[in-house]
């Protein structure tokens, strides 16, 4: 056996999986590069997704003739001298591992002048030098990759479509322009522009090139303060909302970040304000002294370790509450969670639900026309029993198996579901009280007609298969590039559940027509948990999609909590309850029974002992 140290090519080589997975990362790197080097503005040029050709151009610094070697070596950086530089690192880069990794699998050009002497050429293949000169005095660098992976063949086999990596590109650049306001981005596709910002600090317009105007108009500007800490940004306002939490932004010092603390601390503000398992678009610039933070923790610096982090979490909660109740978007509901009780009353023993704010918005009567108005209650075929139909019920009983209320009296009330029940009264125009020779019951009727609606629409909608309903007004959707480019891969998938998806501008479609099974009135909805559907799955599941669509129409067609029911509506309601195949929690999982039994009243008024 021999041991042998591996050359540096080869090292490099090796290296250069750790940095190096894809185009994008090649991308993030030199980027990160030009931010450092003080650029006021950076061009992207890519050809087919960064597989044939990445151009970087920034108007920076630039490197010094005699360096240009030392930067393609393992190791070498102009950003930390010290042990201790590393424990306040200004810049993006510090580890002198991108130039000499990118180069190692590539065919590598750099053009670079600090602009005070002739600048330097030189060309790299696969890590050996095969060209060096002098070039002209423009100041800044140039740096063109070609045929990234030409020489790690596994590596190039395994990446995915054009779409895809353009996709990672974008969203790389997308961050790059919400951390450096300051800095002009250009990025352009087979000469095409794609994406740009101005430079000029502007937020909003960032935003604007990124998610649309629309989303841009929902901005709220957020900005805060500790001892530690400055904070600002934006947020969106709840009711623009996606499924997936790839839309919240959070930079450090420069540096996008992914921490889940903080995107935890950001939800949290929001509490309430957003339907259930929603998600907000936010972006948040934090700065601090950088002693406060430990960036050497991921090889690609995406997590970071934050000292007093409690301080920045409670800060960002507080800056994103404080900024919603200012706007009072809608009222927020009072706080009702009772404490689990580890009693003799098992009835207590769940968290009561604090109630979201959207419950108290509309009155029956809205409800009843936008009902009368829904394209459902046209339909009168049969409920079938379709595979959706069963795949949703097995969902449903998954999902809500934790949450049922009753413990010990739920043999009792399972033999017949539920028993049927007699009305008494209702307390606070929310609960009705009603009762039977087994006990009390309270229901929440809001929750009860959530269910009721539910099971009524997923059948409708678990019926109709192909029919296409064409609008009179034709919807617009703008799109985030990245978005734009999965949906321009995944046309064929909308196509075949009978959504047509026009390309209409930069990342901006039309639908004439929709499936006919959309509700009516959320079509935008739908068609957006669509696509963040697909971003997220990879794939279509219309089954899931109906789920969620049926959801959305109960509970936006519900009677709400404060609304006062006569003796006939109440008994209607009980009654169309006992019909539900789960009667005993809302489609969101919350409670719609509570039982007290014969036993248990007389066990508390000490009738029994
Ligand atoms: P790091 O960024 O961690 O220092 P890199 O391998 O990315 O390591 O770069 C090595 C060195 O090359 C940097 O420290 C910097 O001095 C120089 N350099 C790289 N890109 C540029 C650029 N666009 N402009 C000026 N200097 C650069
Ligand atoms: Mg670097």
């Amino acid at each position: 056996m021999q041991i042998n140290e591996l050359p540096d090519y080869l090292a490099n080589k090796i290296a250069a999986g750790e940095v190096v997975e894809r185009p994008a990362s090649v991308v993030k790197e030199l980027v990160e590069n030009s931010v450092d080097a003080k650029s006021t503005s950076i061009k992207i040029d890519i050809q087919e997704a960064g597989l044939q050709e990445i151009k970087i151009t920034d108007d920076g610094i630039g490197i010094p003739h005699d360096q240009c070697k030392k930067a393609f070596l393992r190791h070498a950086t102009s950003k930390i001298q010290s042990e201790n530089d590393l424990f306040h690192v200004r810049t993006l880069g510090f580890r002198g591992e991108a130039l000499a990794s990118i180069a190692a699998v590539s065919r590598l050009e750099l053009k670079t002048s600090t602009g005070e002497e002739a600048g330097t050429k030189m060309s790299i293949e696969g890590g050996h030098i095969k060209e060096e000169a002098r070039s002209d005095a423009r100041k800044g660098t140039e740096i063109t990759v070609q045929d990234i992976f030409f020489n790690t063949p596994a590596r190039l086999k395994y990446m995915k479509t054009v779409h895809t990596e353009l996709g990672h590109i974008t969203d790389i650049i997308n961050r790059m322009a919400f951390s450096h306001p300051e800095i002009r981005f250009e990025l352009t596709h087979n000469e095409k522009r794609i994406f740009q910002t101005t430079g000029k600090g502007d937020l909003r317009q960032i935003a604007s090139s990124v998610y649309g105007m629309s989303v841009a108009k929902q901005m709220i500007p957020v900005q805060t303060r500790t001892l530690d800490y400055e904070i600002n940004g934006f947020i969106v306002k709840p009711e623009v909302n996606r499924s997936s939490r790839n839309y919240i932004t959070t930079i450090v010092n420069g540096r996008f970040i992914r921490s889940i603390g903080l995107a935890k601390a950001i939800t949290n503000g929001f509490h309430t304000f957003l339907p259930i398992g929603r998600q907000p678009i936010v972006v948040l610039n934090i700065s601090m002294d950088p002693y406060l933070i430990d960036v050497n923790v991921h090889p690609t610096k995406l997590e970071v370790r934050f000292s007093k982090e409690k301080e920045l979490f409670q800060a960002v909660e507080q800056m994103v509450k404080d900024a919603l109740h200012q706007q009072t978007l809608i009222p927020s509901g009072p706080k009702t969670s009772i404490k689990k009780e580890k009693s003799d009353q098992p009835q207590f023993e769940f968290d009561q639900p604090t109630p979201t704010t959207k419950h108290f918005a509309k009155q029956k009567t809205e409800m009843e026309q936008k009902l009368e108005d829904s394209a459902f209650i046209r339909e009168t075929e049969p409920v079938g029993t379709s595979i959706s139909r069963e795949t949703s019920d097995k969902e449903q009983t998954e999902s809500t198996e934790e949450s049922v209320p009753f413990q010990s009296e739920t043999t009792a009330v399972e033999e017949d579901r539920v028993p049927k029940m007699y009305p008494i009264g209702q307390h606070h125009g929310t609960y009705i009280l009603a009762q039977n020779d087994l006990g009390l019951y309270i229901i929440d009727q809001h929750a009860a007609q959530e269910r009721i609606k539910y099971e009524f629409f997923r059948d409708k909608i678990g019926e109709v298969e192909s029919h296409i309903q064409d609008l009179l007004v034709p919807l617009t959707f703008e799109f985030t590039q990245q978005e734009a480019l999965l949906i321009e891969q995944y046309l064929d998938e909308f196509k075949k559940v009978g959504l047509f998806l026009e390309a209409f501008g930069q990342n901006a479609y039309i639908v004439r027509s929709h499936p006919y099974w959309f509700p009516r009135g959320e079509e935008t909805e739908i068609v957006r948990d669509m696509v963040d559907q697909l971003i997220h799955d990879k794939q279509v599941n219309i089954h899931k999609l109906r789920e969620e669509a049926a959801i959305l129409m109960s509970c936006k067609r519900s009677i709400k909590a404060n609304h006062y029911l006569n003796i006939d509506d109440m008994q209607q309601l009980l009654d169309d309850l006992r019909q539900c195949q789960e009667p005993f929690t809302c489609p969101h999982g919350r409670p719609i029974i509570i039982q007290f039994t014969k036993y248990e009243m007389e066990k508390m008024f000490k009738r029994v002992m």
